[in-house]
């Protein structure tokens, strides 16, 4: 079968041998899969010895076509899914850093997303992976683990569904997908949310689903734009006493700002990855609509990968989407 392989920092596409079914799990016959940015910075910053470890695609859509299992699935089942789960068990989960831990780490789909077939074991089918409902597309639906992402950087900042954050204004800055899908969920935690970004295709395509710029103070400030200055204009846009959310790699380390942090009694606080809880908020969040997320892809097929990272990384397209 084909698959997606990083070789001499090149994307290619390979011929593997399709993935078996020896314990408990799932083969799933691969309908789609999204391109995060994640990948970019891998393939970007990838060492020769790294290579053959870098699995490339992880927002998958496909068909359950074999399985043994405890849970519910069977199969024929159309599902969505995302690639890491925790143990639940150790100190990083304890504290609720599920991202960081060991088994959320090394977790992960068989051979990667960028494939025909795919294998997923039982925990991804307890955890990370979703029937995808009729009502969406299916390049709508594989943004249930980049939403999920998102959603858990709206957590870590302190909003919760329960909350009222109807006074609280929150600026994204960078309006790539995954900006103006935070601003989208913010909007569906009842939070008013603007945007920022220093390219106008970017923030006049923003403006088609009501997100715009306005001078103002923020309360929290959402960082998921690639560049080492971001942090300059975060810390022009938050009040004091806010919180700024680093939500993303940046090319050159920024530094640390002590007196600003310090004497304006600013948080500044991470989010990296996607925890259970924040899977299912996002799949309530896709299939009731409460995030708009339709036309923001550009389907690309298999073959066709390494011109979807090509046009993703001069910001030709907004989302690519591969289609398999
Ligand atoms: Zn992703
Ligand atoms: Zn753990």
């Amino acid at each position: 079968m084909k698959s997606a392989k990083l070789i001499n920092s090149k994307v290619v596409i390979t011929d593997v041998e399709k993935p078996r079914l020896n314990s408990k799990g799932a083969i799933i016959k691969v309908f789609g899969c999204g391109l995060c940015g994640s990948d970019i910075v891998k393939i970007k910053h990838a060492t020769p010895k790294d290579e053959s470890s870098i699995k490339l695609g992880h927002e998958v859509v496909g068909q359950i076509v074999e399985i043994n299992t405890d849970t519910d699935f069977k199969k024929g089942d159309i599902v969505a899914l995302g690639h890491h789960y925790p143990c639940f068990n150790c100190d990083y989960c304890r504290i609720g850093a599920y991202s960081m831990c060991e088994t959320f780490k090394k977790s992960n789909i068989e051979p990667c997303g960028f494939s025909e077939f795919i294998k997923v074991d039982e925990n991804h089918l307890k955890y990370t992976v979703y029937s995808v409902p009729k009502n969406l597309e299916y390049q709508e639906i594989a943004y249930l683990e980049p939403l999920a992402c998102v959603i858990r950087a709206i957590r870590r900042a302190g909003y919760t569904l329960d909350s009222d954050n109807s006074k609280s204004n929150s600026l994204v800055i960078g309006l790539g997908s995954i900006g103006l899908i935070t601003a989208e969920a913010l909007k569906a935690f009842g939070v008013k949310a603007f945007g920022y970004d220093i390219n106008k295709g970017r923030t006049d395509f923003a403006k088609k689903y009501g997100v715009e710029f306005k001078k103002d103070s923020y309360d929290c400030i959402f960082m998921t734009s690639g560049s080492s200055k971001a942090i300059d204009t975060a810390l022009e846009y938050v009040r004091n006493g806010g919180k700024i959310i680093v939500f993303s790699s940046v090319e050159n380390d920024s530094g640390y700002r002590n007196n600003d942090i310090y004497y304006r009694e600013l948080s500044v606080i991470a989010s990296y990855s996607p925890s259970v809880e924040d899977y299912k908020i996002s799949y309530d969040f896709l299939c009731n609509k409460k995030v708009n997320v339709s036309d923001t892809t550009t389907i690309y097929s298999l073959d066709n990968l390494p011109r979807a990272i090509e046009d993703s990384i001069c910001g030709k397209i907004f989302k690519a989407y591969i289609k398999i």
